[in-house]
């Protein structure tokens, strides 16, 4: 059974207490926002997720999108949650007041949208990629497009698109063959062939403005002769509704493992007008702002199926009655004892419950730079939270969507053979989940990000965002009484990171396919320190909470549970990351081509 509670407690302890040291906070254009309202739209956007968007979830996997005489259809209710949503003000909750948005701060917006995508992932992409194309458009666009389109897409009457992919070229966008001719105006004809298409038609709204990229007539090959261009579905008339057609139609809607709510569209375009976003052949600057609010946007999916998969499994568990505990009897007044009693099924369930709360940590970590990259006044504070944006911005997508889709598995696995069966609605997270990993750029593809681009940066600079507070946090706990231990384990892990730095640093420079080896184990020994962090820091926090006393005992002393299974069983991965990276390429690329 799908069950879903927001998990409120830990994100209000995320936001409010775990990072209060990081020097992100204290932002004025935010102080509007006081822990009192923050907590009220988390409660508000709890009850969204769980009454309006999770019954939608099960019967949205099983009907589908439908395609009829070129008119994509979203399974019922869709349309009624959706309206239900927008007239809620949940699709502008992020966006800038200007264009009628309500500017809430990233920290918490993030954690909306967890709640969104742990009840349905598949109706998340809706406003999710339309306040994606918003960012895009808002850093871009001229004014006049900003008018014409802002407006209505903010509040949700109109949704976005971002158009990439294309039959032969996925990853390498500089393959892409849709042409933009010029029109003599300031508008242009785009004619070319997209697949994949997330939210490229649907009955959701009015009108549908597609970001498309495309190819001047004289434009350099590869990735630097790529332009972007705005393409509405329906031109809009002089009055601002929507008006002729654009000539963009559906040719299929895809077939696919999971998300099956989500309109995964083919889109041709055929002489459809388009207007260009930003400058002629640097499309992909512009693309690049939508796609790198979009990868953590991308993570938080992870993260969002992983906690519903846990809670799932948490409730099975506790139900399912099979064996004894080996501890001796724990139900003596039925057949057998709860699943939950066996340490296989714990591990199962803490191995879940760690990397969602260590996603979560991380998670509010980032988007706290993202509020102080946008609103702080010091410019070094700034200059710090792009940095470690930079950074961090591909272990948050590839980290909690590997995570996530693990979690999902590992719920499957509770279930045991019931799992595997539909009724039980577990395996949807398992499919749902699954496309985190490929979406927005691969997993590889994030860790190529992280070594090839992030990792040599400005010297190492962006690193050094996330370095120097780890290190001092250490330097600072080491002998604490408590967490001493803990704390040299994070050391520990700390030092193979530091070393693994240096070990690519050197190699990558000589050979980069060194690099191109190392990148996924790289990515993932960060992204285990940042959450080994993050858990030390609660587990400290924990501690002095319940020696201060407190009415919370029991999430205190949960949490430092957690933190605990973390250090113990998870954190040694950190280990055979580092093993795997000091072994280098020779085994990865030995075998020739047709020894496959
Ligand atoms: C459900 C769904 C929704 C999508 N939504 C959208 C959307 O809204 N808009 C859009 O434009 N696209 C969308 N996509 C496309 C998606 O972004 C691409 O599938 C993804 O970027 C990978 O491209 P590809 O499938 O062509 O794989 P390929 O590029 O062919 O890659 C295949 C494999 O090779 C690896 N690889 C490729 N190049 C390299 C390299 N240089 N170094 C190392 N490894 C490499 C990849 O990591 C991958 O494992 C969607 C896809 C799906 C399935």
């Amino acid at each position: 059974m799908q069950v879903y509670e927001a998990p409120l407690r830990d994100m209000k302890f995320v936001l409010h207490e775990l990072h209060n040291d990081d020097g992100f906070g204290n932002l004025e254009a935010l102080a509007e926002f006081t822990p009192d309202l923050v907590d009220a739209v988390l409660e508000e956007a709890a009850k969204v997720a769980q009454e309006v968007l999770l019954p939608l979830n099960r019967s949205g996997d099983i009907e589908g999108c439908t395609l009829e005489n070129g008119v994509v259809r979203t399974p019922k209710g869709f349309k009624e949650a959706y309206d239900m949503f927008r007239e809620g003000g949940w699709c502008a909750l992020a966006s800038d007041p200007e264009w009628g948005g309500q500017g809430l701060p990233e920290a918490l917006n993030k954690l909306t949208e967890e709640m969104i995508c742990s009840s349905n992932l598949s109706f998340s992409l809706y406003p999710g990629l339309t306040h994606g194309a918003t960012t895009a458009i808002e850093g871009y666009a001229s004014d006049e497009l900003k008018q014409a389109y802002l407006p209505k897409m903010v509040e949700g009457t109109w949704s976005g698109t971002m158009c990439l992919t294309e039959p032969h070229c996925g990853t390498d966008l500089g393959m892409l063959r849709t042409k933009a001719v010029p029109q003599g105006d300031d508008s242009f004809k785009i004619s070319g062939a997209k697949i994949f298409i997330s939210a490229g038609e649907h009955d959701l709204t009015e009108n549908i403005i597609h970001l498309v990229l495309a190819r001047l007539p004289d434009a350099p090959e590869g990735v630097k002769g790529i332009s972007l261009f705005l393409v509405p579905k329906y031109l809009p008339k002089e009055d601002g509704t929507p008006g002729p057609s654009n000539g963009v139609s559906v040719a299929a809607i895809e077939h696919k493992m999971g998300l099956k709510a989500s309109a995964t569209c083919q889109l041709n375009f055929d002489d459809s007008i388009g207007w260009l976003v930003g400058t002629a052949n640097k499309g992909m600057e512009a693309m690049f702002k939508m796609m790198n609010t979009e990868r953590v946007s991308v993570g938080i999916q992870g993260l969002g199926v992983g906690e519903a998969a846990y809670q799932s499994a948490v409730w099975y568990a506790k139900e399912r009655v099979q064996g004894r505990s080996l501890s001796g009897v724990k139900n003596p007044k039925g057949p057998a004892d709860p699943i939950i009693v066996h340490p296989d099924v714990r591990r199962m369930l803490m191995t879940a419950r760690a990397y969602n709360e260590g996603s979560r940590a991380v998670g509010a970590w980032v988007s706290r730079a993202l509020d102080a990259e946008k609103h702080a006044t010091d410019p070094a504070v700034k200059a710090r939270a792009e940095d470690f944006i930079a950074l961090m911005t591909p272990v948050v997508k590839a980290l909690f969507t590997d995570c996530g889709y693990e979690s999902a598995n590992l719920a499957v696995q509770v279930y045991g053979g019931h799992g595997y069966i539909a009724e039980s609605g577990v395996e949807q997270f398992v499919r749902d989940a699954r496309i985190a990993m490929i979406y927005e750029g691969t997993n590889g593809i994030q860790a190529l990000d992280l070594v090839g681009r992030k990792m040599p940066a400005h010297a190492g600079r962006y690193l050094r965002s996330f370095f120097h507070p780890v290190s001092d946090f250490i330097e600072a706990n080491k002998a604490d009484e408590t967490f001493g231990k803990m704390i040299e384990g994070l050391e520990k892990a700390f030092g193979a990171l530091q070393l693994s730095t240096g070990t690519i640093a050197q190699k990558g420079m000589k050979d980069p396919e060194e690099a191109g080896a190392a990148a996924t184990d790289y990515l993932r020994l960060l992204g285990l320190v940042a959450m080994g962090y993050t858990f030390a820091k609660a587990a400290l926090i924990a501690q002095a909470k319940l020696d201060e006393g407190t009415e919370d005992a029991a999430f205190y002393t949960a949490k430092i549970g957690t933190a605990r299974f973390f250090f113990d069983r998870l954190l040694p991965q950190a280990t055979a990351a580092f093993l795997a990276i000091k072994s280098g390429k020779a085994s990865m690329m030995a075998l020739d081509v047709e020894m496959f």
